[in-house]
């Protein structure tokens, strides 16, 4: 009799870690399944250990070994850890996308401003609705975040149905869109559901998260008192947050100006949709300076202390049309991403050292997170009653706390996985079956590379102590036939007590040289490495530091 066919569940991204979320749903057995992918977004790199990397994706080497099998491609939302890198690695899959409209609007605004647009179609799903993907029917409900249009997918299969929540949380005030729809997330737990992956990322927060009405509420009122300028920075893709600030500003008389490139392609994005239908219309950041002070605020990107972004500019006095001066004020309609503290640290002390009053979340109901606390896990968990949970969308800490919470809640079994891990989820005993390959890859300018390579950890390297460059001349024989030459870049001209470095190690390259058999002299990659040692460890007494060093062994 043939086995009947497996449901599985693989995070290649996202799991342990907050960003680049992509997941894999299988169904069939062994080499026979088809694939269904749910997101494909980015990381940002840091540039203290990541220098020069701006994007990390998932590596996808394993869907694209297995593209005749991949059915599709299904966006939650358009934020950029969901969807940040279709872009780039669409072209290696070229499978159908499906998303929702706001989602598949801002894809293509996204798309058609790249330097050589791919061609990338996306089918337009309704949200609420369903759709057939191989032998994969994909159910989309709305649930409240931090963007318009997030869903929940519910996935139905012959061996059942997995609810994947994408980021979600409880608002029954989201000023934007419809509120989770608890209805039907309970009409799928009466019918029963397989297995729930959940949004871990504020499983370490008690009780529940604010509304965007309340946040509303609060900006309506700091606008209202402020008596200079006002400038307001949140994510661009908030638009149930523009629409507060939008009210604010007509409330308290003021003209909303646009500032940054990100935030014009979302509010063209969300016009076009309907989502801003009945704000006023905003104006371009050319006119800023046409209104008295207290008849203007200004929306701007830059809320992660991005220096080439509106706010980084404006607080730096580099805007061509943004100004601020003392008794104006700045409100951060945002939270700091880890990683940002400083950049956005220096903006605020800018702020503040000219005399602007700067407004963040550590003192007022600025902003609020788009993801469950832990009452909010508590509902979704009573609503759908899975047999299965699988925490994903955090790091390790958020993971086991909500592994830890379904637990205390009766979940029958909760399954803890890694990036790679191959988790079977019917029928039988549910468990990690196999692991596929995982990884990251590095948006270097514009090559893709793996994190693997050396690339990075040469550059973190040399941008900690620099590097020497030395070509050594010699003769058949093994004599030098000319002065060595020494190159130090990036390092100290003279030592502690006064002596030039590049003295020094033009010595110590003659003298290892000399000191060498003939024989060893005459083995360009033995005398290379002579060299070389000697340069670092001399450059490590001297200096403290041992840099990079190249040595070139050139027969004359
Ligand atoms: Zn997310
Ligand atoms: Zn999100």
């Amino acid at each position: 009799m043939a086995q009947p066919d497996e449901l599985t569940f693989a995070p290649l991204g996202g799991v342990g870690e907050i960003g680049m979320n992509l997941s894999i749903y299988g169904l069939g057995k062994g080499q026979q399944r088809s694939w269904l992918a749910v997101d494909l977004g980015v990381s940002f790199g840091d540039e203290e250990h990541l220098p020069g990397i701006d994007l990390i994706m998932p590596d996808i080497g394993f869907l694209v070994k297995e593209r005749k099998n991949l059915v599709g491609l299904v966006l939650t939302h358009a934020h950029e850890d969901h969807f940040g890198a279709i872009i780039d690695l669409w072209p290696r899959l070229k499978c159908p996308i499906y998303a929702t409209r706001f989602s598949a609007a801002l894809f293509e605004a996204k798309r058609l401003a790249e330097r050589e647009p791919p061609k990338i179609p996306v089918t337009v799903v309704p949200s609420g609705g369903s759709i057939e993907i191989g032998p994969f029917s994909v159910e989309f409900i709305p649930v409240a975040h931090s963007i318009p249009e997030s869903h929940a997918l519910a996935i139905h299969t012959e061996i059942g149905t997995v609810l994947h929540t994408g980021d979600w949380k409880i608002d029954p005030t989201p000023i934007i869109g419809p509120p989770t729809d608890e209805r039907r997330l309970r009409e799928l737990g009466d019918a029963g559901v397989l297995a729930l992956v959940g949004d871990s990322t504020n499983a370490v927060r008690d009780g529940r998260s604010p509304s965007e009405a309340e946040v509303a509420k609060t900006i309506a009122a700091l606008v209202k008192s402020a008596k200079g300028r006002v400038a307001v920075t949140t994510f661009a893709s908030n638009v149930a947050r523009i629409k507060a600030v939008a009210d604010a500003a007509r409330a308290a008389e003021r003209e909303i100006v646009v500032v940054g490139r990100a935030m014009e392609r979302v509010v063209q994005v969300a016009r076009e949709t309907g989502y801003l239908d009945g704000v006023q219309n905003f104006r371009g950041g050319d006119l800023y300076g046409q209104f008295p002070a207290d008849k203007v605020l200004a929306l701007c990107t830059g809320s992660q202390g991005e220096p080439r972004a509106a706010l980084a500019r404006i607080a730096g006095n580099d805007h061509p049309q943004v100004t601020l001066n003392k008794g104006d004020s700045v409100i951060f309609s945002s939270r700091t991403i880890p990683g940002n503290e400083k950049a956005v640290g220096s903006i605020i002390n800018g702020l503040v050292a000219q005399g602007v009053e700067v407004i963040t979340d550590r003192t007022h109901l600025v902003h609020v997170s788009g993801h469950p606390r832990r009452d909010e896990l508590r509902d979704i968990l009573s609503w759908v009653r899975p047999q299965i949970l699988i925490p994903v969308h955090g790091e390790a800490l958020h993971l086991s706390e909500h592994a830890q919470l379904a637990r205390t809640v009766g979940v029958p079994k909760v399954l803890s996985c890694r990036n790679g891990d191959l988790v079977k989820l019917g029928p039988g005993d549910p468990g990690i079956i196999a692991e596929l390959p995982s990884g990251r890859l590095y948006k270097d300018g514009n090559i893709l590379e793996d994190a693997k390579s050396r690339a990075v950890v040469e550059r973190r390297r040399m941008g900690f102590a620099g590097c020497v460059f030395v070509a050594l001349a010699m003769s058949e024989t093994g004599e030098l036939a000319d002065d060595p030459e020494v190159d130090l870049v990036g390092i100290p001209e003279k030592n502690g007590a006064g002596e030039e470095l590049d003295d020094i190690v033009f010595d110590v390259v003659v003298s290892t040289v000399e000191g060498l058999p003939r024989a060893r002299r005459r083995d360009p990659d033995a005398l290379a490495e002579s060299v070389r040692r000697a340069v670092r460890s001399t450059l490590n007494e001297q200096w403290g530091k041992r840099p990079l060093c190249l040595v070139h062994v050139l027969e004359v």
